[in-house]
């Protein structure tokens, strides 16, 4: 048993317990420690358990027990019983994309409704709509989600997904008459949640031969389809596969096809016909019916007029109209990161201690990192009190005291992770907030509340002067929970004009702002800062994440918060509370710089 198995049960556990309304406090804790397991990865679960998660941690004494009893019998009784008690119907409507435990309760308490089709039902005649708190607009999400499930089977998170296509590409690539294999699809536009995987393959002799071939690799159970140079595959473990073999100098243009998005490859053919190019499987042809060699996809881009439009951002979001302008302002380089603000420790519910947690920022190349552990409110997650906090204080002069006597360039700032409460204050006081570098504030509670309330709520905060951060803006799990309603334009407009930056959170289930609305920020010249949330010394490489969904929103270095030093981050937050924010803090960031030449 290794920790990801170990901590998808934990995850399951607590998904269940929430659905059966169980108290609050031991799912948070099952979800943490499903958080401190599946930062060990592959590693295995005793020699975890022994170590990192090791007997001096915040681990729920439930959740050892289960992970105790996955090591001696590999089966969790506390998970088994959960499944026996839900209705199927229950666990395949945790299956569809938009829809938590809560609201599965809600939806099974207020209308008796069990089956997936009870629930597609409810939600078009207008009953779940009707439900307190539900409205139109979540039954609309409702009957998408179920289209999705039916049509293609379950989503999974990117990372997973893409663990899944490293593993089988190196299969294919070890096959002898196998030149070249990319993973496309959108994997590789990096969608935050992925439901197949897309392969591209170039290949020695004919692609059919080849593809019949790979059709017999070990770990494939099924082919679902194709035939000739493409197959649909069905692996042991589920996952759904296409691959296309094609020759090497078809390549390219295979490689592009099969990146998407389907609406954006619509987009360049129309654009191709309107300068009298065919693009017609793997070939582009002239108006004299020629071959156009497509060496690469920028020579494709190129060919049409069209600045390279990296994968990220081939979803047919104004990409193509952008490109035929000029070239893109360069997208944020994880390299362009100086510092991560969004840290746990030991002191609330993260697994390390502090020096631990800036040992491996350092080693990431980092030159700063925010520590924000809970803030008081939050007990389930080990929130600090006042003399916790003091005493962590005390810790980090003393790290940083060590730093410069070293010459070592690096610096750890005092920051908190404090609690939107409901009524949009910020947990503790003005002069305990005072003490911290920076403020990271968050909505952990009352997630219920509609969209007016939530957003009242989250407005109010910023107008704390302590407030630097707005820490994952939406609350979203994906395909878990939901994000809480809110209106996120009011809130960024707000952010931009009062000099606080918006997260986007780089925790894999997160990933919160969404993309989409990071091209909101950065019209709205809302800065945004790439968080981590990281609770082990593995969570730093949330950071990598974070970067690949800020590319896909466009957004630039100079967007971004923690691509500036520390003294620049310490300025920025101190400037909203001398009340100097707003005037330097709004970069104007276009979004496209025409470089010709
Ligand atoms: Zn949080
Ligand atoms: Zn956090």
């Amino acid at each position: 048993m290794d920790c990801r198995a170990a901590a998808f049960a934990l995850t399951q556990i607590a998904t269940l317990l929430e659905l059966h309304n169980e108290d609050p406090f031991t799912v948070r804790g099952m979800q943490a420690a499903a958080r401190a397991v599946a930062a060990r990865g592959d590693e295995s679960l005793p020699l975890a358990l022994a170590g990192v998660l090791g007997p001096d941690d915040a681990l729920l004494p439930a959740a050892r027990a289960v992970l105790q009893e996955l090591i001696d019998t590999n089966s969790a009784s506390l998970l088994e019983r959960l499944q026996e008690e839900t209705p199927e119907g229950l666990l395949e409507m945790l299956r569809v994309p938009g829809l938590g435990p809560a609201r599965i309760r809600a939806i099974h308490d207020g209308l008796h409704v069990d089956t997936l089709q009870e629930l597609e039902d409810a939600a078009r005649d207008g009953r779940l709509a009707a439900l307190p708190k539900f409205g139109a607009k979540t039954a609309e999400r409702v009957l998408n989600g179920l289209a999705d499930l039916r049509a293609t089977g379950a989503y999974v998170l990117w990372q997973h997904a893409h663990a899944e296509a490293v593993r089988f590409a190196a299969a294919v690539r070890a096959h002898r008459d196998v030149l070249q294999v990319e993973t496309a699809g959108s994997i590789r536009r990096r969608m935050e949640v992925v439901r197949d995987v897309d392969l591209v393959v170039a290949v020695r002799g004919a692609p059919s031969v080849v593809a019949g071939a790979l059709a017999q690799l070990p770990g494939v159970r099924d082919v679902l389809g194709g035939g000739g140079r493409s197959l649909a595959l069905r692996l042991d473990n589920g996952v759904r596969v296409d691959v296309a073999c094609v020759r090497p100098e078809q390549f390219a243009l295979a490689l592009w096809r099969a990146t998407g998005s389907t609406a954006h490859v619509q987009q360049i053919i129309a654009r191709a016909a309107e300068q009298g190019l065919a693009l017609a499987g793997d070939e582009l042809r002239d108006r004299d019916g020629a071959l156009v060699a497509i060496p690469d996809e920028a020579a494709l881009y190129a060919r049409l007029g069209l600045a390279y439009i990296t994968p990220e951002q081939r979803e047919a979001a104004g990409e193509i109209e952008a490109a035929a302008q000029g070239p893109f302002a360069p997208l944020i380089t994880e390299a362009a990161l100086v510092g991560a603000l969004h840290c746990h420790s030991q002191y609330s519910d993260g697994g390390a201690t502090i020096a631990d947690m800036a040992e491996a920022a350092q080693a990431r190349g980092l030159r700063y990192l925010g520590v924000s552990d809970h803030s008081q409110s939050n007990t389930y997650a080990g929130g600090l009190s006042r003399d916790a906090i003091v005493q962590q204080h005390t810790e980090i002069d003393a790290l940083n005291a060590g730093y410069v006597a070293r010459g070592v360039d690096f610096r750890v700032l005092k920051g908190i992770e404090a609690d939107i409460l409901p009524c949009g204050r910020v947990d503790y006081d003005a002069a305990f907030l005072d003490r911290f570098d920076f403020v990271i504030g968050s909505v952990h509670t009352r997630y219920g509340m509609n969209e007016r309330q939530m957003t009242d709520r989250v407005l109010k905060a910023l107008d704390d002067p302590h407030l630097t951060v707005l820490g994952h803006p939406t609350g979203r799990l994906l395909l878990t929970r939901e994000p809480y309603a809110i209106d996120m334009r009011a809130i960024m407009e707000k952010a931009a004009r009062v000099g606080v930056a918006i997260e986007l959170n780089a925790d894999p289930h997160r990933l919160d702002i969404d993309w989409r609305a990071c091209r909101v920020a950065q019209e709205l010249g809302t800065l945004v800062s790439i968080g981590p949330d990281a609770h082990s010394p593995q969570g730093l490489e949330h950071l990598a994440q974070g970067v690949a969904i800020a590319r896909k929103g466009w957004l630039t270095a100079a967007n971004v918060l923690n691509t500036r030093s520390a003294s620049e981050v310490l300025a920025f937050a101190r400037a909203r509370r001398t009340g100097a924010a707003g005037a330097e803090e709004t970069p104007p960031a276009p979004r496209l710089r025409i470089v010709q030449g």
